[in-house]
């Protein structure tokens, strides 16, 4: 095996989490995790997995060990027949989708908007697409294999194991080290994008209907306009279409925001007139776009940026929503970056999942941070989070949040049990770090 790396240090997608583990392993067998797990447990360090680092918290870090599977992706079996494939777990979504299942005619039913991320990190997260008849990602699993603290192979699914499938959906690595993933593709597919735009009030007094009227969904307001763009957004049989677009294919459109929202931290001010021509001149055209799925799910998310993301249930999107833009009008003082996303997912009965037991809308805001730069953001955070908090929200575990064991225990039918199958499995806290112990562990007897 190789001997763990020191001084690496563990950073982010977004620059704005780091941490320097002790050792820092690239294992690419299973044979070498378990000696990596032997090794920890003699020397009582802890262990997090890192995917690919795209999670905006510090849900990865820890001054322990680190353990990455970038060296442990390969296909392990094909069931064409069923449209399910099993691979190691440092496979990224981009791999799949452009190098292994073009082969088998196989597409996934859904991802985020990144793909350079690994399948078991986008469930061990709930990561989340569009649709309000899709579901997060790891709805889409159909057997998971890990490894617990003690070196002990577990496999679970919905017909194996069923209460430690539920909960190991979305894991947040703390259950154990993910091996293997079967994923439920379908046959491979094109999408038929619809760019669209209107007036805020004319999205929400109709939100119903734009749901219901394309399979994936979702749209985007510009803070500061009264401006949304929407997408409508289906499976098709047509021949490829592409309305190319200069500014941003050239990446015109990117570098110059970034320029403009640097200037603006400056005089922010500016904001909202930037804000303005993005929408007016840049987004609000009409596009039609037919291309291969991924290319349509992968959607350029520009530059670093602070984001959160939080899952409400659906009836109370177009309130919450609401609230946002009043608290944005009545704060001038706190200029909002575009754009703020809003998507769809099917409920679930997963036991950590953001959408467990109701059909949920995902309202994304997001401030960037131009050439690395840091900018405020703890006010238009605050405002944001309680309007979530008001209308039932829960937190996406990858996006740094500030709730705890105490704020968390009653957001979540099946949190104790999720807590009990922890303790269970690891009862050293061998997969713990301070985010874990934030969520997990209660401060105090009392709460
Ligand atoms: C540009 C960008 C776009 C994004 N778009 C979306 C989006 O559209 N929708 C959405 O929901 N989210 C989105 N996200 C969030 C992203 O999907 C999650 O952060 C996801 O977890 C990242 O996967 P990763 O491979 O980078 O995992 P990491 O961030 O490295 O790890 C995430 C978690 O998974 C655990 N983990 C990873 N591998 C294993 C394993 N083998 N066994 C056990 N635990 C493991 C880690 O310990 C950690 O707790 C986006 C993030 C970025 C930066």
């Amino acid at each position: 095996m190789k001997e763990g790396v020191p001084d690496i240090t563990f950073q982010n997608w977004a620059k704005t989490f780091s941490c320097q583990p002790e050792l820092y392993f690239q294992p690419t067998c299973i044979d070498e995790i378990k000696l990596i797990l032997e090794k920890a447990k003699e020397n009582d360090k802890k262990i997090r997995v890192s995917g690919k680092g795209h999670s905006p918290s510090d849900i990865v870090c820890t001054t322990d060990y680190i353990l990455n599977l970038d060296l442990f992706d390969n296909v392990l079996e094909v069931d064409e027949e069923n449209c399910r494939i099993k691979f190691e777990a440092g496979m990224t979504v981009k791999k799949l989708n452009q190098e292994i299942l073009p082969k088998y005619n196989m597409a996934l039913t859904i991802q985020g908007s990144a793909s350079d991320i690994t399948v078991a990190g986008s469930i061990s997260t709930g990561t989340h697409g569009t649709g309000k008849n899709i579901g997060i990602m790891s709805t889409y699993i159909a057997e998971l294999e890990f490894l617990t603290a003690d070196g002990k192979m577990m496999k679970c699914s919905r017909e194996e194991n069923k209460e430690l499938f539920l909960a190991a959906l979305c894991g947040l690595g703390c259950l154990g080290i993910i091996t293997s993933i079967t994923l439920q593709c379908e046959p491979h597919f094109k999408l038929h994008q619809k760019q669209l735009s209107c007036t805020l009030d004319e999205m929400l007094e109709n939100l119903d209907g734009h749901i219901c009227k394309s399979e994936y969904f979702r749209f985007c307001y510009f803070p500061h306009t009264d401006g949304v763009v929407y997408w409508e957004v289906d499976k098709t049989t047509c021949p490829m279409k592409s309305s190319a677009n200069w500014f941003w294919d050239y990446a015109i459109g990117y570098h110059l925001l970034q320029f403009l929202y640097w200037i603006s931290t400056f005089f922010p001010s500016l904001v909202p007139i930037i804000n303005v021509i993005y929408y007016r001149f840049l987004h609000s055209s009409y596009r039609e776009d037919i291309d291969d799925y991924y290319k349509i799910f992968d959607f350029e998310c520009l530059f670093v940026q602070y984001v959160t993301d939080w899952a409400i249930p659906r009836e109370n999107a177009a309130k919450a929503l609401r609230d946002l833009v009043s608290w944005l009008e009545a704060n001038p003082d706190t200029p909002a970056h575009f754009p703020v996303e809003v998507r769809f997912t099917k409920a679930d009965d997963i036991f950590l999942s953001p959408c467990y037991g109701r059909d949920s809308c995902y309202i994304n805001i997001l401030k960037y941070r131009p050439y690395g730069k840091y900018v405020e953001i703890e006010k238009y955070w605050t405002a944001y989070e309680t309007i979530m908090l008001k209308y039932d929200g829960r937190p996406h575990w990858a996006k740094a949040h500030k709730l705890t064991y105490k704020g968390l225990q009653n957001m979540y039918p099946e949190f104790q049990r999720f807590c009990e199958i922890r303790e269970k499995l690891d009862p050293d806290g061998r997969f713990m770090n301070n985010y874990m112990q934030r969520v997990f562990v209660p401060k105090s007897k009392s709460d």
